[in-house]
């Protein structure tokens, strides 16, 4: 089976693991500052702190904000499931927006009908590695004093209007799950410019102590004093090392996505049934996933999966939309008929394969698949 995604390894990036392994600090030592030091390079930001899940790192976005009960959290309801707990986390409200029909990413009209006097963030979703009206969402943040947050974890390697994911809002979250543009294992990254939220999220994800063992042992102190509640959300020096290795490949990586992206859209050009995601101009899309959207006048979504995976081609779907997951609507109230085009959408997708690996045969067969599937 040809999964949707999968992580590229070398025998540089082992090397760099075992580097790691034998150096003194197998976490909180060096390698955390240069992988840091690194990913500004390519983001964009002042600022970059690395954490130990996308996950994490969306919960010390919320966190460094100071998000808390009573507060609202405006987020797009297609999206996985994480963007909206890192709310709950802090015990606020996510509050669900619809997104375009054509291109699945929030529509700055949709989030502004949102907007109430408890609102305190905007979180956006990059959904599939292209990046949201930043423009637009900025205009809205600022005018009612909100944080713009990014949720970019598809979109390492993307840019709009000539400037990277990673620099476009207040606070950007990346992951680094294997399925992902680049690995760690698990891992993930959050950046800014603002120093004293990079700060607060240095502290947060060590328990909510301002200085590491390794700064400690610099200064030869052993004094430290926790002075808000964090959580243990470090990535180790292990991690570090190969996210690192893996960031200097990264370029070439989100070309290659680029690239069979372009050969799947001229194949499925004027296909019948068959409609890839609408892309945006001004923006470079770095295809975490390559999505598209089957026309159930010509042919059933369930019977395309179907056929695909019966020939080897594991599509996939992203994603049920949040708020009709048990949870949000047992804790939330949420349900059917809140976001309708979303809810349209979560029948219509399915996500191909796509990743720096994926040979021009597999491609092929992806292909030849889908065309078979529609039963052209
Ligand atoms: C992968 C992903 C996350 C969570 O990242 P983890 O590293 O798995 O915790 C959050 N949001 C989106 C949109 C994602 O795709």
């Amino acid at each position: 089976m040809i999964p949707y995604g999968r992580q590229s390894l070398d025998e540089d990036d082992i090397a760099a693991v075992v580097q790691a392994l034998r150096s003194d600090w197998l976490t909180t030592g060096p390698e955390i500052e240069a992988f840091e030091k690194a990913f500004v390079g390519i983001a964009g930001s002042s600022h970059a702190v690395a954490v130990s899940s996308g996950t994490a790192a969306l919960h010390a976005a919320m966190f460094a904000l100071d998000v808390k009960p009573g507060d609202e959290v405006i987020v797009p309801a297609f999206t996985f499931a994480a963007t909206a707990n890192c709310v709950v986390f802090q015990g606020a409200t996510p509050v669900f927006c619809d997104v375009d029909p054509s291109s699945l990413l929030v529509s700055p009209a949709e989030v502004e009908s949102k907007i109430t006097s408890r609102t305190r963030a905007i979180l956006s979703v990059d959904y599939a590695g292209q990046p949201c009206d930043y423009d637009e969402l900025r205009v809205l943040a600022d005018r009612n004093g909100l944080a713009l947050v990014a949720d970019a974890c598809h979109a390492l390697g993307a840019a709009y209007k000539g400037r990277p994911a990673g620099s476009l809002a207040d606070l950007t979250a990346f992951s680094f799950h294997p399925v992902k543009h680049m690995t760690t294992g698990e891992g993930g990254m959050i950046t800014t410019n603002d120093p004293d939220l990079a700060a607060r999220m240095r502290s947060f994800r060590n328990h909510g102590i301002q200085t590491d063992l390794h700064q400690r042992a610099k200064a030869g102190t052993w004094q430290y004093e926790m002075t808000e509640l964090g959580y243990n959300y470090r990535l180790t020096d292990i991690q570090c090392a190969l996210g690192r290795s893996q960031l200097r490949k990264l370029p070439g990586w989100v070309d290659r996505r680029r690239e069979i992206a372009r050969r799947f859209d001229s194949a499925f050009e004027g296909l019948d049934g068959v409609t890839p995601l609408q892309t945006r101009p001004e923006r470079t899309h770095s295809y975490h996933l390559y999505v598209i959207q089957v026309d159930p006048k010509v042919v059933d979504r369930g019977a395309v999966f179907g056929r695909l995976r019966a020939s080897g081609v594991g599509a996939n779907v992203h994603y049920m939309p949040v708020h009709l997951h048990p949870f949000y609507r047992e804790r939330f109230g949420t349900g059917p008929g809140l976001c309708p085009t979303a809810e349209a959408a979560y029948e219509l997708v399915l996500s191909l394969p796509i990743f720096p690996a994926l040979s021009r045969e597999q491609e092929q067969v992806v292909i030849e698949s889908v065309r078979s599937a529609v039963g052209k």
